[in-house]
């Protein structure tokens, strides 16, 4: 006989918990004698199944090991049910979030936005996700900046509300919006004129100490680890956890790096640069510094949103026209029809006073 009841026990376990053990009992019910037990053990003696279950990163370990289903030798002879061997019984278990689950897609396991990540598997979390989701996609981005241009706390705030009630839903949970953590970290090293150029050799960089943003990354020389760490990318605890080159490797490919700085090389009163490709980028600055006021922008505020979303759009892969249906890059500026921050006409609230802080929300029936 099998029975598929698709029972479902959910059950919230502190976060001081580091193995929870589980232990499964299959009854048959008995009016006249008793509840009988069912066997779900193949060991001698013991009718439960047992297993573990690591709540660092959803290992199981026990009698599931594996298949997920355990069978019970019926315990011949007796054993624990004296003269009235009892029926074997097979007990199949799915146990979620497995380890790896992604349950909203976003490149981040189900444990890592509970728990944080254990790079050595010894069950003690090296490094944390603050605020994670596991239901929405979430998108990290750490924020430094030089002396005097620390973005305001309100710009921040602004551009992670944009994304929290972009018009997306989650394909696999329904959640709508994005979790954009925008992590504003730490100042870096001071430089008039920032190079923000793709030197893929570093002996191409320009000379000086923190003149480039490989240097304000990377440090210069490069050491972004350890003693003595020279880089400004990761927090300064992450730069001298033991840990370090385990969550630089981790955060290289899953945050974006933004940097506050006074001027681009050259640039003048270009507003910010960022890597752009079909495929997105990880690096952008917000260049405001030769800006001699932001009265006719909106103030600061509406500039630094506008043009934080504005480089952090680039990152993820839309150019000044926005992307294409078939994914490439559409890169004609100043569209009429593109209402969104990727164009110059709206980085700003500037031309239209009550624009949207959004990539594009217009849609055939609503303006905006
Ligand atoms: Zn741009």
């Amino acid at each position: 006989m099998q029975i598929a009841p698709f029972w479902t026990l959910t059950q919230q376990i502190p976060t001081t918990v580091v193995v929870q053990e589980i232990s499964v009992l299959v009854k048959d019910h008995d009016s006249t004698g008793g509840d009988d037990w069912a066997d779900t053990s193949p060991r001698a003696g013991d009718p439960f199944t047992r297993f573990k279950v690591s709540m660092i990163d959803g290992t199981v370990t026990g009698d599931l090991t594996g298949t997920g289903c355990v069978t019970g030798n019926g315990e011949p002879g007796g054993g624990v049910f004296g003269a009235d061997p009892q029926p074997s019984v097979r007990l199949c278990l799915e146990i979620s979030p497995g380890p790896g689950f992604d349950s909203d897609g976003d490149g981040f396991s189900d444990w890592e936005e509970y728990r944080g990540r254990d790079f050595d598997g010894d069950d003690v979390v090296d490094m944390t996700l603050p605020d994670a989701d596991p239901n929405r996609r979430d998108l990290y981005v750490e924020l430094d900046y030089m002396a005097g241009h620390k973005p305001l706390d309100d710009a921040v705030a602004d551009v992670e509300d944009a994304f929290d009630i972009a018009p997306v839903s989650n394909p696999n949970t329904g959640a709508t919006g994005i979790n954009l953590h925008l992590l504003v970290d730490e100042e870096v090293p001071a430089a008039d004129e920032l190079d923000f150029d793709d030197y893929s050799d570093p002996g191409d960089r320009p000379s000086g100490a923190y003149d480039d943003f490989d240097d304000l990354k990377s440090g210069n020389p490069a050491r972004p680890c350890g003693g003595g760490n020279t880089g400004r990318f990761l927090t300064p605890a992450d730069r001298s956890s033991p840990h370090c080159q385990d969550i630089l490797s981790f955060k290289r490919l899953k945050f974006r790096y933004g940097v506050f700085i006074d001027e681009l090389l050259g640039g003048g009163t270009i507003s910010g640069r960022a890597e752009l490709h079909e495929r997105g980028g990880n690096d952008f600055v917000v260049s405001l510094g030769g800006w001699a006021g932001f009265d006719d922008v909106g103030g600061r505020r509406a500039a630094e949103a506008g043009t934080l979303m504005h480089e952090l759009g680039h990152t993820l892969g839309l150019a000044h026209g926005g992307r294409r249906d078939n994914g490439t890059l559409d890169e004609i500026n100043c569209k009429p029809n593109y209402q969104s921050v990727m164009n110059y006409i709206w980085q700003f609230p500037r031309y239209d006073a009550g624009r949207p802080l959004s990539y594009s929300r217009l849609t055939s029936t609503t303006r905006r």
